[in-house]
């Protein structure tokens, strides 16, 4: 037998988890305790910082938002002493003890009143339910001012977009409960597991940044609105003749200036419906409509009723989600009929241009 498991033969693995987890969450209200005395007693300026935060930052090494955050729980906690006293014993956690500070900043005189059941409320319940079951006590405790938490909410909504280094755009934001739930369903419904093609390696995260791109297309593609002046906003290439026509280093870039190689510029000039090129030589910029390759509407939808979905081996995303790709490219000379067209979701024409993937077989 070994040695540990002489000493602690009635606990296992699971067993040590639990109470070493309780335990930390002790330890965690033990140091907003002392982070709330240190604070309140002005021992911050004892040890020579302006501030609690400034203490931590540098004493404790947490970064400046952790720092003002255990302040600012400590501080709460103060004056909560039902709280404090759950979180000192383990009862409820600290993500459940934020919750019920967010809580008490709403109703203040009807979470005093309430405390004692809010408490025992969320430690028995997930946190998913906790949180369901604080927002309908707000509701219930003051209408207005849980209406006015929401409004804060959604006044919290921000989405940040741009390019980084090497044309990369970085994406980051957050979104009110409704607002994020339209984008979840929108971003799910492209990204069932049942739709997929079992041979598919991408992962979770590659498959929503793949579904936001496509309903950013199809809103490009297919909407009547946001509409300036007669045309709809498109992606727009600069692309050299040349660069099309299989020449290397010849211009290929986005018009914002971010380089792009030249096949990627022949996927995207091979459905010119779908991104408006501008196309030039070194010195002289081409005529655009002698230049590009636009499929007609009544093309597109002859080919919609041949193809109805992609027609890469395997795959059946619906027209809505592809390309026309020319099986010739235009700039080689290919023609814009439907005989040399042939509906590619976006993901396998890019597996078709770039990937160099073999083409499915006509029949
Ligand atoms: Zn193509
Ligand atoms: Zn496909």
């Amino acid at each position: 037998m070994r040695a540990d498991v002489a000493q602690n033969w009635s606990e296992t693995p699971v067993d040590e988890l639990v109470r070493l987890s309780l335990e930390v969450t002790m330890l965690q209200a033990r140091v907003t305790d002392l982070v709330g005395r240190i604070d309140a007693d002005g021992w911050f300026e004892d040890a020579g910082y302006l501030s609690t935060a400034a203490l931590l930052r540098d004493r404790v090494g947490v970064s400046a938002t952790e720092a003002s955050r255990q302040v600012g729980e400590a501080r709460a906690l103060r004056h909560h002493a039902g709280i404090a006293e759950a979180y000192s014993s383990a009862q409820i956690d600290r993500p459940r003890v934020a919750i019920l500070l967010a809580a008490s900043r709403v109703a203040p005189e009807a979470f005093d009143r309430d405390t004692r059941l809010l408490v025992d409320t969320v430690s028995g319940l997930s946190m998913k339910d906790s949180c369901r079951a604080l927002d309908y006590w707000k509701q219930a405790a003051d209408q207005s001012a849980a209406e006015f938490d929401a409004e804060r909410s959604h006044a919290r909504r921000r989405l940040h977009a741009s390019v980084t280094l090497g044309g990369m755009v970085r994406i980051d934001g957050e979104l009110d409960p409704a607002g994020g739930q339209t984008v979840l369903t929108a971003l799910r419904s492209l990204t069932d597991p049942l739709q997929l093609d079992p041979d598919d390696t991408c992962t979770p995260a590659q498959r929503r940044a793949d579904a936001l791109v496509d309903i950013c297309a199809d809103h490009l593609t297919h909407t009547n609105t946001a509409v300036t002046g007669a045309f709809r906003p498109q992606v727009s290439v600069i692309v050299a003749l040349e660069a099309l026509e299989g020449g290397a280093a010849q211009p290929c870039e986005f018009d914002d200036g971010v380089v792009i190689t030249p096949e990627t510029a022949r996927r995207i000039a091979c459905d010119s419906s779908i991104s408006r090129v501008i196309v030039r030589g070194e010195s002289e910029t081409l005529d655009v409509g002698r230049a590009t390759r636009t499929v007609p509407a009544a093309l597109r939808k002859a080919l919609i009723i041949r193809d109805r979905h992609c027609r890469f081996a395997g795959c059946e995303r619906p027209h809505r989600w592809c390309d026309a790709h020319h099986l010739q490219h235009w700039a080689d000379g290919g023609s814009t009929n439907l005989d040399n067209l042939i509906l590619l979701c976006r993901r396998h024409h890019r597996a078709v241009h770039e990937g160099r993937a073999e083409l499915p077989r006509l029949e």
